[in-house]
Order: C-alpha cells, then structure tokens, then sequence
C-alpha cells in the first residue's frame, strides 16, 4: 500500500512573497488599533450574526498576520487553517471600510497568493453546507 505524503512547506518561497510586501504589511499589522469599525461594513460578519471570526481586522490577523509573525514558518495544517480564512470567510468584495486606510482585501489577497504557493487552494467541490447558526 503506497502513502502519499504531503510537500513540505517551501519557507522560502513564502518569505519571498511576504519581503515583496514587507512594508504594506507592517504598516497594516502595526496601525490595526482593535477598533472594530471595520466589522459592520463586511456583510459577512453580519450575515453571520457578529461571529467575531469574520472580523475583517480577525482574517487578517490570523492569516498574513500568522504567516508574518512567524516568518513562513508555518506548517501545512496552519496554512489550511489560513485557506478556511481567506476562502471561506472573504469574499474579496472589498467593500471593508477602515478609518485608518488599511487595506483588508488587499491582505487577504496576498495570503491567499501565499496559499496558492503551497497548492493549498479551496476546493470548492469539497463544501459542504453548514447550518445556520
Ligand atoms: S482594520 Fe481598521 S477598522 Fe478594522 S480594527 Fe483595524 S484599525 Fe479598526
Ligand atoms: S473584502 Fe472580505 S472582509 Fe472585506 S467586506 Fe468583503 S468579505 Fe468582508
């Protein structure tokens, strides 16, 4: 019986793409003030009924946020667990407005690059519908 094992994670190739943005996402990560202002403006925050994970200031903390902080490092179950972020929880519609000029979709677009990198992509035909909460 043949096991299929998983690519490592190429680090590299992931710092490359945070070092092509390294200023951007500084600035985001260091002027995001926790203010939650940004929140009403995602219809998916609010279709989920205020689910802090669909924060926009959350997605984008705990995706490139994640990958900045520990530099790429990341394992493949974290950067799945970054895929769900910026797949399921965004839809790129850049309709997040923060009083501070921070752009939100345009983060999230670069962690889904940083994803994509790694052939961690969203199988669409994969969903399954959850119930409403
Ligand atoms: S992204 Fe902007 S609006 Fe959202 S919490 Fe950070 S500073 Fe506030
Ligand atoms: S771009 Fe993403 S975070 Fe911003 S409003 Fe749209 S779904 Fe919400």
């Amino acid at each position: 019986m043949t096991t299929q094992t998983e690519p490592e994670v190429d680090t590299q190739e992931i710092l490359k793409i945070l070092d092509s943005r390294k200023k951007e996402i500084s600035v985001t990560l260091k002027s995001c003030a926790h203010c939650s202002l940004c929140a009403d403006s995602c219809f998916l925050y609010r279709c989920r009924k205020n689910d802090p994970e669909y924060m926009p200031s959350h997605k984008v903390i705990n995706s490139i946020g994640t990958l900045s902080r520990k530099k790429g490092k990341v394992t493949r179950d974290e950067l799945e667990d970054i895929k769900e972020i910026v797949w399921k929880r965004c839809v790129l519609c850049t309709r997040c407005y923060c009083p501070l000029g921070i752009d939100i979709p345009s983060m999230i677009a670069l962690a889904r690059k940083i994803c994509r990198s790694q052939g961690v992509v969203y199988q669409y035909d994969e969903e399954k519908r959850e119930p409403q909460k």
